[in-house]
């Protein structure tokens, strides 16, 4: 039962910046078809037909309605859109220079350049999506996995305000019984028996938040990447491990913005992993004199990782540095690499097995492209079995706001049950539980205001 509220009418292009076939200008508000008709050549884009598209030109009225580009215009009228508002998207053909011309004559003729994520942040404020739902849409425009694009599509499609409205749902009604048992004093028990419907209630939602907290770390690294190092003694045969690991289109170079150097990224997706590789600059030289990737430099690799590839040469006895570089990653999670598997093998096998456990190592010939495959397989087990398969629902967070309010619901039910065990009186212990149910709202949008739980409660509660 929500109106469309109404704003002023704004306009982006809505493609990806840069070169390409094709580019749109988008358009959303309630003066979307004015400013159309205004700068369009076609026919009459009143009389059309909803959700058509239309073949036409952009004429510029500052120009002497000079021929701007030809176009195909969509029309698309409230509220079945994407905003919930009127909608145009000019398809423009004429490359990245003409699209921001017809950017500016949108711009000139009654629209207002959008902020980033506004169409979005309208269609939530419409009603159409909720917040969660529309955090997914900033999560799908920058997954860079297969994996993280079905956790986006996943909380896209509601599954994570669903869950969250099942819980706030079950934290109402126990509020509205405490509420009625703060009412009726005079019934005998009703006050231990509100203990317990609290402290149960708190008990179960907390291990609901704490089985989605879980999920919180595996979708950091959907959205991440998972920190991998790759640390070995010179010769090794690190360089051409990572080469196939780069192999073909699977590499993603990223410029990640907003970070103050302009440090540049890589990306590799390992069977729907994301790995983010840590320090491959050293790696990745060829000339293997100059190498520089020390004990001291893998070190600090090691200490900001989340899974360390230790690449060893079956060839050779272990040395001096294989046995402290084993050492370093005693702690982390690891896969061995026993590399050069073509030559005689002359490493202690039981002495690594015994120190790294069979299942973390991996045999590899680099030079033979054998064995990494088995090696792609087991980091992928290595990730998959940590968290997916331990989440109940396929429900994951993986945004950083969303874990923040999680987190925080989660210690607003650790202080009911501390509450109710140190023998706080009932209508104290209510308000932390309130406090969780708001935490909760947050998530889905659903709480604005103190105001709304007023609201609500008094639905509850009969006769108050
Ligand atoms: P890094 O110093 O650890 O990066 O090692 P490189 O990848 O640069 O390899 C060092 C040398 O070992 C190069 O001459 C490679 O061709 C060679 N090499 C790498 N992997 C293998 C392998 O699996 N078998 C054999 N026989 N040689 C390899
Ligand atoms: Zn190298």
């Amino acid at each position: 039962a929500l109106t469309t509220t109404e704003f002023d009418t704004i306009a982006a292009i809505s493609t990806p910046p840069g070169e390409g076939g094709i580019a749109i200008v988008r358009i959303s508000g309630e003066d979307a078809m004015k400013v159309i008709t205004a700068i369009y050549r076609g026919k009459n884009l009143n009389q059309v037909a909803s959700h058509t598209i239309n073949y036409g030109h952009i004429i510029d009225p500052a120009n002497n309605n000079e021929t701007v580009d030809e176009v195909m215009v969509s029309v698309m009228r409230a509220p079945n859109t994407y905003t919930k508002e009127d909608v145009i998207e000019i398809n423009c053909h004429g490359g990245i220079v003409a699209t921001n011309r017809i950017l500016q004559i949108v711009l000139s003729n009654g629209a207002r350049m959008a902020n980033p994520g506004e169409f979005t942040e309208r269609a939530f404020l419409n009603g159409r999506i909720d917040l969660s739902q529309s955090e997914a849409v900033m999560d799908l425009i920058e997954a860079k996995t297969d994996q993280s694009m079905k956790a986006a599509l996943n909380q896209l499609d509601g599954n994570l305000s669903h869950l969250i409205r099942n819980l706030r749902q079950d934290i109402l009604d126990v509020l509205a019984n405490v509420e009625v048992n703060i009412d009726y004093p005079e019934y005998d028990d009703a006050e231990t028996m509100t203990t317990k419907l609290l402290l149960d209630k708190a008990r179960e939602v907390r291990a609901r938040i704490q089985q989605l907290l879980k999920t919180a770390k595996q979708g950091k690294v959907l959205r991440d990447g998972l920190a991998t190092a790759i640390v070995g003694r010179p010769n090794v045969g690190k360089s051409s491990i990572l080469n196939h690991l780069l192999h073909e289109d699977k590499a993603i170079v990223t410029n990640v913005p907003g970070t103050t150097r302009d440090v540049l990224e890589e990306y590799v997706n390992v069977s729907g992993v994301p790995l983010k590789l840590i320090d491959t600059a050293g790696i990745r030289e060829t000339d293997d004199q100059v190498e520089k990737i020390g004990v001291e430099r893998s070190r600090k690799s090691i200490n900001s990782a989340d899974l360390v590839l230790l690449v060893l040469n079956s060839s050779e006895p272990l040395t001096a540095e294989d046995r402290e570089l084993l050492k370093l990653t005693s702690d982390t999670k690891r896969i061995v690499i026993l590399n050069k598997t073509d030559l005689t093998t002359k490493i202690e096998l039981d002495v690594v097995r015994k120190l790294v456990g069979a299942q973390n190592i991996i045999s590899t010939s680099a030079m033979q492209a054998d064995g990494l495959q088995s090696l792609e397989q087991r980091i992928a087990k290595l990730f998959f079995e940590e968290g997916i398969q331990n989440s109940q629902s396929n429900v994951m967070v993986t945004n950083a706001r969303h874990i923040s309010l999680l987190n925080q619901a989660d210690s607003a039910l650790n202080d009911v049950i501390n509450g109710i065990d140190s023998g706080m009186p009932v209508d104290l212990v209510q308000i932390d539980m309130t406090r969780c149910w708001e935490l909760l709202g947050e998530i889905t949008g659903d709480s604005y205001n103190d105001e709304l739980l007023d609201q609500l409660f008094s639905q509850f509660c009969l006769g108050k």
